[in-house]
């Protein structure tokens, strides 16, 4: 085989050719003023605008004769220049040329002049291609500031403009349509030969995907054969090739990511059958067989001398403190440390209430880490992790963020994990002390497919797919607030039966921003005026921990019949004889803050009801949400709905924007490709070679897109 020339031919030696890399203000054409103006749009590089992708395709592929037009009707046709004229004076000039195809006759205008360029170039006797809605002006069709190419003498429909599926661009200032199409073109011209696919190449060939160049040339300027709807759509086979590409390189990172965990060392946790035993024994509960088997798997995780990477994922409900306990025990009579981290210092706190009162029973030191423990305080707990003197620590991400150490940390748990990214649990990795601590990760919103599979991707899955016996689907009401008065009726008739109910507001004061309705106030208002009969009790934020925690006690001996509250009582409050819950402003809240609200009242095998009251005007999104609300219990559903509705970055909170976005794929769009990636990738991780030469990209795109992110000591 005659290898390629290296050297440029001599015409073009004295050219200078700019590779992928160098600024796009080398292309012919563009210079400072422009290139400042792709900038602007993100478009820095050669490749950034090979990348910058159309996001619509218009399908110019057949002209239609002048005489076949209709108006209202989009169409492409051509015909000869036979009158240009100019009305009107200065800057409301107007411009109009007339053209024929000898079929009939069509008016082209622009309300303003345009540009010199084509002016000059609209002349008698040239054939020009037009493209527009066509209007109809009295008896004459017309289109108004048509896209418009003007042929040279001889020139053939061939341009990027017509004849063609044509692009349509995203475009930055000074750019038209046409000379964005010619850029890309040029771009596209130049020798592409660093344009390197991430994916190895018996993968593309295995799933027939197109290569990166190829695809990108298809994307940019489509075959005549394509087909537009699915461009349109975004799901050629071109688009997906990307897609998959984008994904592949996410998946590797987290299969290595994952393999390097499982190539630290970790404290094997076994011991401790007797403390599990006695804690059994003070349940007044069985272990649903969802629970023991589980409990099974993360044992045998926690036996191993790797450390776990498991995410527990069960519906509200379904029981995972107990889970998490029996786990914490065991690493705990092994003589380590557990930790156990809440994304919200309230939410840490209500943990804590709801066991550290199981922990004292059973001999064990336990301590609540938030913001709120200052002083002295603080420095004590702090001291007794740092001596191993303490067992148990509760809190917030700051038990791993801050200057938080632990003598031998064997397990870490965290809790309603939203805001937890992959981010925060690789710097968990940081607090074992050469050993890594098992990390178990609890969610009660289960988590959409897709955000498994990348957010999440680097954890083992449990899944507690089974309610303790006689759990009842909480029956759900949507109210206007006008109806509120039959919420109210309710709650008396089963307060009246002994049981207790639950009132949630969304904010503690008044914002005068919001105007919502204040706990405080109404607190005030429901107990003179609603339920003068009842014993009532307020719970919110800006209480002392003892405060809460003696609220929640009379409420869980049923001395507070109505509990009056905000979202405090999200996670943490556990009293099975509440079967009713009133949430005020519900279109103020999250899908799975409701969710979690809802299965408040799902504790028990009473019959259990949920008022939400909406009070107007309501977002599209907002009125979803309720919607869904009240036809599912399902935590999955709910968490589609919700994943739908906010989009991931939303959806997994602030932590998670740490993840660098996809450029082209979504999420939720593209779940199959993510699906085929993921596979191929962590099979590549098992049998493949990763160190494989032509593999360099890939290792290079790792490192630079994810390694930071990841913590990845080395990829490859
Ligand atoms: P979640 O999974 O939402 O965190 P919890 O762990 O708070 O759920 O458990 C919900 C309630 O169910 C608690 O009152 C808990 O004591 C109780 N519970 C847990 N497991 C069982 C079981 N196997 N049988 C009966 N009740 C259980
Ligand atoms: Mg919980």
């Amino acid at each position: 085989m005659i290898p390629e020339p290296t050297l440029p031919s001599p015409k073009s030696a004295d050219k200078y050719q700019p590779g992928l890399k160098d600024s796009a203000r080398y292309l012919k054409g563009v210079g400072p003023r422009l290139g400042e103006r792709l900038l602007q749009k993100g478009i820095g590089s050669i490749q950034d605008l090979i990348y910058h992708l159309p996001f619509r395709y218009e399908d110019r592929r057949e002209t239609t004769q002048i005489s076949r037009l209709r108006p209202g009707i989009k169409a492409v046709t051509t015909g000869k220049v036979i009158a240009v004229s100019k009305s009107g004076r200065w800057r409301r000039q107007a411009f109009q040329a007339v053209i024929d195809d000898g079929t009939g006759a069509l008016t082209l205008k622009w309300f303003h002049l345009p540009g010199n360029y084509l002016q000059q170039k609209i002349q008698k006797g040239r054939v020009v291609v037009a493209s527009q809605t066509v209007r109809e002006y009295g008896d004459l069709l017309e289109m108004d500031h048509p896209e418009l190419e003007v042929l040279e003498e001889g020139e053939e429909l061939d341009s990027l403009s017509f004849g063609r599926i044509v692009p349509i661009y995203s475009l930055p200032e000074g750019f038209s349509q046409k000379t964005f199409r010619a850029l890309t073109n040029q771009a596209l011209s130049l020798n592409l030969d660093q344009l390197l696919d991430f994916v190895p190449a018996e993968l593309l060939e295995q799933r027939h995907w197109l290569d990166l160049k190829g695809a990108l040339h298809n994307l940019h300027f489509p075959g005549m054969d394509a087909d537009l709807h699915a461009l349109n759509e975004h799901r050629t086979l071109a688009h997906r090739s990307l897609y998959y590409q984008e994904f592949f390189v996410l998946e590797m990172a987290l299969a290595l990511s994952r393999r390097g965990l499982s190539e630290s060392p970790a404290k094997p946790i076994s011991g401790g059958d007797a403390q599990i035993q006695k804690f059994r024994s003070l349940l007044h509960f069985q272990l649903t067989a969802a629970q023991e088997r589980v409990l099974l798997e993360i044992e045998d995780d926690l036996a191993r001398p790797r450390p776990m990477h498991r995410l527990l994922q069960g519906d509200v409900g379904s029981g995972k403190t107990v889970i998490a306990l029996f786990c914490a025990l065991r690493a705990i009579a092994g003589g380590l440390q557990a930790a156990m981290m809440a994304p919200s210092e309230v939410l840490a706190e209500q943990h804590w209430l709801n066991i550290h009162r199981g922990l004292d029973q059973m001999g064990i030191s336990s301590a609540l880490l938030t913001s709120g423990v200052r002083g002295p305080e603080r420095e004590k707990v702090l001291n007794q992790a740092r001596t191993g003197e303490l067992s148990f620590l509760v809190g917030t991400q700051a038990l791993i963020q801050e200057k938080v150490e632990f003598a031998k940390l064997g397990l870490a748990i965290i809790d309603e994990q939203h805001r937890f990214g992959v981010a925060e649990r690789s710097r968990l990795k940081a607090k074992g002390k050469g050993e890594t601590p098992h990390i178990l990760v609890m969610t009660a919103t289960p988590i959409p497919r897709s955000l498994a599979m990348t957010a999440f991707g680097d954890l083992d899955i449990s899944i507690l797919d089974q309610l303790p016996p006689g759990r009842k689907p909480v029956e759900t009401k949507l109210l206007k607030a006008r109806e509120v008065n039959a919420a109210w009726r309710e709650l008396k008739k089963r307060v009246g039966q002994g049981e207790q109910a639950y009132v949630v507001y969304p904010l503690v004061e008044e914002s005068e921003r919001m105007e919502l309705q204040d706990a405080t106030q109404k607190f005030q208002e429901l107990s003179r005026q609603v339920f003068p009969e009842y014993r009532l009790g307020l719970l919110h934020g800006r209480l002392k921990p003892e405060e809460k925690e003696a609220v929640m006690e009379k409420f869980r001996v049923c001395e507070i019949q109505i509990l009056i509250a905000t979202t405090v009582i999200e996670v943490g409050i556990d009293v099975a004889n509440a079967t009713a819950m009133v949430i005020e402003h519900a279109e103020r809240f999250g899908l799975s803050q409701l969710h979690q609200l809802r299965g408040r009242v799902a504790r028990s095998d009473k019959s259990a009801i949920c008022f939400l009251v909406a009070h107007p005007p309501l977002t599209d999104p907002a009125r979803e949400r309720l919607k869904v609300m009240t036809e599912t219990t399902d935590g999955f559903k709910i968490s589609e709905t919700d994943l739908r509705l906010r989009g991931p970055g939303e959806f997994l909170g602030t932590a998670q924007s740490g993840m660098p976005p996809f450029r082209f794929a979504d999420l939720i769009r593209d779940l199959k490709e993510l699906s085929a990636a993921r596979n191929d990738a962590f099979q590549w991780i098992e049998t493949g070679n990763i160190n494989r030469p032509d593999l360099a990209p890939l290792r290079k795109e790792i490192r630079q897109k994810y390694g930071k992110f990841l913590h990845l000591a080395r990829a490859g």
